[in-house]
């Protein structure tokens, strides 16, 4: 690793330690391999000539915003996905998850990389500029250790590089990228430079205006204002409050959400999600034994192969989760007809398997835990995967809950799920989660009722009205669905509110209006 200790000489290749020279030959594989260029506009992986130390920062808009840190090195360039982005701040360190080697072409990408394709969504090129490495950076980059200088547009002064997990080349090799302190940090009272550029350097224009004019995953803006929010995180999943020693159990009877009227109010006490399209599942890791378990406990493990196998992957020990199997459309929204059209002739590629709940970790029940604390650990637990895969975690959001109802709405969403964040995991329906749904409500008033043919002292139908533009018009009559006993009730209370005046703008038609006695619930309140 003392070889090229002279920097002068460290640019010259026989002066590089030879594991250096391996990775830079043929690097470019994995990034081909993930990649489909008749799909996407990415540039190809062609070798071409270096034009020094480049660097840049691509602000991507992926399944999780975050951004990609990529410095020019023995003809590639070395990538860092920096979930919460650069902090001018020197205490603020920030996650990193080593990436593949990229093309130097793609220092100038930016775009919108189609749904379905790896990394999809939209990317700006957020900084450019040189890097300069303090010392030899090809010894310090196979030991995890940079330290260099950016003289970039928005990015400048002293920064660090390092390794905290993984071996090089390791699936899971993390980095924490951190500010040195010099002229060019900030402290945590000045503003973000994250909020204060958001725009591309070379376009002008924001993530959103880029992706306006492509093709962009509708619950995107969600999602990514939940990374950019998103609360401080230890890196160790250290002991969870309230999780205990435990077995891993066969199975656990899945919590089911309570179907109520109003999304609750309050962000604090409440998370909340987009409500999912697709099967209920849960996964049962034991070692390399994974099972994918139905509601009801059945074994669908072999109909859904390819997310067993990511799963596999990701080397967890032993492990309960919760969450749903999904298909999603091009809009990028979960499609229940997409996913058994996938069960019935496709290979399952497009099976996601999105986890939102940890019930148990490596010897830890966490159903007692709090759901803020289980929903922190699998953050954790998933912070090493990448942005776009089988499985991802679906991530909360925080904002009040009627508000997200009518965003989701708007995007065409079926409903959310909002789940008390301070409450353990319980079996069964509760009223801990909770599911509102999107619905177009109008309100009906009762604006008289026909007295019932079949007994006396009751109710047979109801007059039905609406308000537009503040009068009130006749919708027709409601008479079915009441019990006797609901009948009469309503004959005791409508009779006590009669009133001799129309309440209708217009007169209901003839035919309708025989013996139908008018009450005073009609009143506008
Ligand atoms: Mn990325």
């Amino acid at each position: 690793m003392a070889a090229g200790s002279s920097s002068m000489k460290a640019r010259k290749a026989p002066s590089r330690s030879r594991s250096a020279k391996k990775r830079a030959s043929g690097s470019l594989s994995t990034y081909r391999a993930k990649r489909d260029f008749s799909i996407t506009s990415e540039p190809k992986a062609k070798r071409v000539k270096s034009q020094g130390n480049r660097f840049v920062v691509q602000k991507h808009d992926a399944r999780r915003l975050h951004y990609d840190l990529r410095l020019e090195l023995d003809g590639v360039l070395k990538g860092w996905a920096v979930t919460r982005g650069p902090s001018l701040v020197p205490s603020e360190k920030r996650l990193s998850v080593h990436t593949e080697d990229h093309p130097l072409q793609y220092i100038d990408f930016e775009g919108v990389i189609p749904a379905g394709q790896y990394g999809g969504g939209t990317m700006i090129v957020w900084d450019q500029g040189r890097w300069i490495p303090e010392g030899d950076p090809h010894a310090d980059y196979a030991r995890g250790r940079l330290t260099f200088s950016l003289e970039g547009e928005r990015l400048k002064g002293k920064w660090h590089l390092v390794r905290t997990r993984g071996k090089p080349g390791d699936k899971n090799e993390q980095w924490l990228l951190l500010k040195s302190d010099d002229e060019a940090a900030r402290t945590s009272e000045d503003p973000d430079i994250l909020e204060e550029e958001t725009t591309s350097l070379k376009s002008g224009r924001t993530i959103e205006e880029l992706a306006a004019q492509g093709d962009i995953r509708v619950d995107h803006a969600a999602r990514a204002k939940v990374a950019r929010s998103g609360s401080e995180r230890s890196r160790r999943p250290s002991k969870v409050k309230g999780a205990k020693n435990g077995i891993l159990l066969p199975f656990v009877e899945p919590a089911l959400a309570q179907l109520v009227e109003n999304a609750p109010r309050g962000g604090n006490n409440w998370l909340h999600e987009i409500k999912l399209d697709g099967y209920r599942m849960q996964a049962r890791i034991e070692g390399g034994d994974i099972k994918l378990l139905t509601r009801k406990g059945l074994d669908w493990t072999a109909k859904f192969k390819p997310i067993a196998n990511a799963l596999k992957e990701m080397k967890i020990p032993s492990a309960l989760l919760d969450g749903e199997i999904v298909v999603e459309d091009e809009a990028g929204v979960s499609s229940f007809s997409a996913l058994q059209k996938e069960l019935k002739g496709g290979k399952g590629k497009r099976f996601v398997y999105y986890v939102f709940d940890l019930l148990y970790l490596d010897g830890e029940d966490l159903r007692k835990a709090a759901l803020a604390g289980r929903n922190a650990a699998l953050r954790l637990l998933f912070d090493d995967l990448p942005q776009v895969g089988a499985i991802r975690f679906s991530d909360h959001l925080e904002e009040d809950g009627a508000t997200l109802v009518r965003h989701a709405c708007r995007m065409g969403l079926e409903a959310i799920i909002s789940k008390r964040a301070d409450q353990p995991y319980r079996s069964g329906r509760g009223d801990d989660w909770v599911k509102s749904k999107c619905t177009q409500r109008q309100e009906l008033v009762i604006a008289g009722y026909l007295p019932s043919t079949a007994s006396k002292k009751a109710v047979g139908s109801l007059v039905m009205g609406v308000y537009e533009a503040g009068k009130l018009i006749p919708v027709g009559r409601v008479g079915t669905g009441f019990t006797s006993e609901v009948a009469g009730a309503l004959y005791k209370t409508l009779t006590s509110i009669e009133m001799k005046a129309s309440p209708f703008a217009s007169k209901i038609p003839v035919l309708q209006s025989t013996n139908v006695t008018l009450t005073s619930s009609s009143k506008k309140a």
